[in-house]
This record gives C-alpha cells, sequence and structure tokens, in this order.
C-alpha cells in the first residue's frame, strides 16, 4: 500500500514538474500517468492495484443476518417495522430478535417474532434466556415458538434483572446456556446460535474457561456462534484462531454493529465488555451534534471493517440494527448484497 501511494504521490510530483515547463505540451492525465507507468514501474501487480476497488475480491456467497430489539411503545413499533421492510429484500439468512434482561420482555419478544414469521418471508430467530424462569418455564416458551413455525433459538445464559449485579441461576432453571442448548435439543429439532466473545466474558474465569465454555455450547448442540460486538477485526480473527485450535468448528459469526450515536454506543459497548479504541474517540469526537456527518464517518468506518473481515476470509455477518435500516443496509450494499426485490412479502 505505501507503494502504491509513493506511486501516487510520484504521479502527482511528475505532472507538476511537467505542467510548469512552458515549452512542453501538456500531456492529459491518463497519457501522463500510462507514460510514467511505462517508464518508471513494469510491475503488472502494481498497475493493477491502482485501480483496486474497496473490496477487491467479494465471496460470492455474503450471508447477513439482522437483530432487532421488542418495541415498547406503539411509535418504537412502527419504527422497527420500517426498519425491517427496509432490510427484508436483502434477504438476511434469518432475523433475531433479543430477550429482555431478566426475560422482561417475553410477551413483547415472542409478539414480534411470532409476526416476523407469519407477516413476512424472513427466517424469524427468538432469542431466549436462562434468567428469572424455571426449566419448565423455559420450555413452555420454547414450544410456543415451535408450533409458531419459528424453529431457530438464539440460547443464551441471559444478563441479570435491571439493578441486579450479579447473575444468579433460578433454583430450578438452566443454569448456563449450555444447559439451555441441550434442553432444546430435547425439545425439538432446532437450529440454535449461541453467543461467542472475542474479548472473553466478564464472568469467565480466564479467556480459556471461556472457549470450553463455548466448545460446550458447541458439543450440546448449537451450529453457531455470534460475536459480542467488537470493534477492531484483528481480535475477531485472533479468536478465530484460538477457538479453531480449541476444536469449534462451526461457523463464528462477527456481531457488527454499526455507530448511530457514538455516546450510547460506546456506553453499551463497555457494559458489554468490549473495548472501545481510543483512535474512535478522537474519529467522532466534535460530531455529538452532527448526525448527517457521523452517518458519513461511520458508513466509512464500518466499510473498513468489513473489507478486513472479508480479506481474512469471513463471509457471514450479524448487524446490531438497533431498529434502524440505514447503516445496515449501507454496509450489506458494499458488501455486493442488494435487493432481492419481488420475493419478498414485505
Ligand atoms: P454462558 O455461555 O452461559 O456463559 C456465561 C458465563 O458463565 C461465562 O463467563 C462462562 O464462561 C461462565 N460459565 C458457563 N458455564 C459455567 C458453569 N457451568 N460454571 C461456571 N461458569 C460457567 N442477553 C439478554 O439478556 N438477552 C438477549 O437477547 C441477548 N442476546 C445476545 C446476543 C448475542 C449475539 C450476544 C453475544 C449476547 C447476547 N446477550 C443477551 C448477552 C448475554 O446474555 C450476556 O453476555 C450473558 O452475560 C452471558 O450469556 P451467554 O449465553 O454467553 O452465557
Amino acid at each position: 500500500m505505501l507503494r502504491i501511494l509513493r506511486i501516487q504521490q510520484e504521479i502527482l510530483r511528475c505532472s507538476f514538474d511537467i505542467d510548469v515547463k512552458p515549452d512542453r505540451k501538456p500531456l492529459s492525465n491518463v497519457t501522463l500517468k500510462t507514460q510514467f507507468i511505462e517508464d518508471f514501474v513494469p510491475d503488472a501487480e502494481i498497475i493493477e492495484s491502482l485501480g483496486s476497488p474497496l473490496i477487491e475480491k467479494l465471496p460470492p456467497d455474503v450471508q447477513v443476518s439482522f437483530e432487532f430489539f421488542p418495541p415498547k411503545t406503539e411509535k418504537m413499533q412502527t419504527k422497527l417495522w420500517a426498519a425491517i421492510e427496509r432490510l427484508a429484500p436483502l434477504q438476511p439468512r434469518f432475523v433475531s430478535v433479543t430477550y429482555g434482561a431478566g426475560g422482561s420482555t417475553r410477551e413483547r419478544t415472542h409478539e414480534t417474532v411470532v409476526r416476523i414469521q407469519n407477516e413476512t418471508d424472513l427466517v424469524a430467530a427468538a432469542h431466549l434466556t436462562c434468567v428469572g424462569a424455571s426449566r419448565g418455564e423455559v420450555d413452555d416458551v420454547a414450544r410456543r415458538y415451535w408450533d409458531a413455525g419459528v424453529k431457530h433459538i438464539v440460547a443464551l445464559r441471559g444478563d441479570p434483572p435491571g439493578g441486579e449485579e450479579t447473575y444468579s441461576p433460578h433454583p430450578d432453571g438452566y443454569g448456563y446456556a449450555s444447559d439451555l442448548v441441550a434442553g432444546l435439543t430435547k425439545l425439538a429439532d432446532f437450529e440454535i446460535s449461541v453467543a461467542a466473545y472475542p474479548e472473553t466474558h466478564a464472568e469467565a474465569k480466564s479467556a480459556d474457561a471461556d472457549l470450553d465454555n463455548l466448545k460446550s455450547k458447541i458439543d450440546a448442540g448449537a451450529t453457531r456462534a455470534i460475536t459480542q460486538l467488537f470493534f477492531d477485526p484483528d481480535l475477531y480473527f485472533r479468536f478465530q484462531d484460538r477457538a479453531a485450535a480449541a476444536g469449534i468448528t462451526v461457523p463464528i459469526v462477527p456481531g457488527l454493529m454499526p455507530v448511530t450515536n457514538f455516546k450510547q454506543n460506546a456506553n453499551f459497548a463497555k457494559r458489554s465488555g468490549t473495548s472501545v479504541p481510543s483512535w474512535m474517540y478522537e474519529l467522532f469526537s466534535g460530531l455529538d451534534d452532527d448526525p448527517g456527518t457521523r452517518e458519513l464517518v461511520s458508513a466509512s468506518l464500518a466499510a473498513e471493517q468489513v473489507k478486513r473481515l472479508v480479506s481474512g476470509g469471513v463471509s457471514e455477518f450479524h448487524f446490531y440494527t438497533l431498529n434502524r435500516a440505514d447503516l445496515s443496509y449501507a454496509i450489506c450494499h458494499v458488501l455486493g448484497i442488494r435487493p432481492k426485490g419481488d420475493d419478498a412479502k414485505m
């Protein structure tokens, strides 16, 4: 890359040198560039890379999924459905709906998931947690999903209810996500996704113990891991290598959260144990009251992130949409995903 930049600088310098000589006929940009390349840069690969696109080789089979949260009010409901309507023609592999901390959104999650399943062509997935419910209650929720045609569960331990610092399992409940996965496989032939942590879950005894836990969830029947959000693609790649060394072979799908409101995103990230690189504070500084510029900066950052992930072989992405469509839509566009139009019911 440095070489390419140097060549581009050289082209500019060369152009300047020639332009200032009054006795010489000015050359067009193209002639000048060609002449320069012929004279000084005989390396075909470099010549080609001068015109290389942002993402050089898009995998032909990029898959995405979108995560939403259940709306609390009519207004939020309208916003959610507008987002679903915009994203549906991109034909995601599935769309999922979260389960509020402490199981607080059980009915709203259920309503939203079942409505997506019934009223669209999308494959709906329901998040389900162990928190605050007995095994019997959790099993009932899962059976209702199966009966409604919802066959994909994102199985989680869950966060404690608001106000509580530490997690304590329900006395008759599933203790951890691996127990929930095992329970679900006994109920029906669900497709099961689980959570993974490139930066290690905050309560894990060690990074290796956390990886062992991920392996237990896969061994219990999960077929996909979705990562906690992260901002530095290298964290993801290091985690993927460690997971492969630990014998984890299922896809580990990177979870990406496009930055809509940097302060909120940074707080959310910190609460989830995700590190926010210092350069991001610099990148978004001064943009608190400038949503238009913030969105442009955010889109270019996300494009850079997916470019690096794609270059490292990633072809499946999960978007934490926060019920907004635009940035996720733009990133999908960068990934070569286009609306498939007529197929979607929406
Ligand atoms: P687990 O895999 O059970 O692990 C939790 C911790 O316990 C880890 O530190 C693990 O190492 C440790 N552990 C596991 N088993 C044992 C054991 N037997 N003994 C001792 N320690 C053990 N939260 C919600 O409330 N609702 C959601 O909808 C939701 N969706 C999410 C979606 C994704 C993609 C992700 C990444 C997270 C989501 N979360 C959600 C957050 C998640 O619930 C929290 O991160 C939670 O603290 C851990 O859940 P888990 O499923 O990873 O737990």
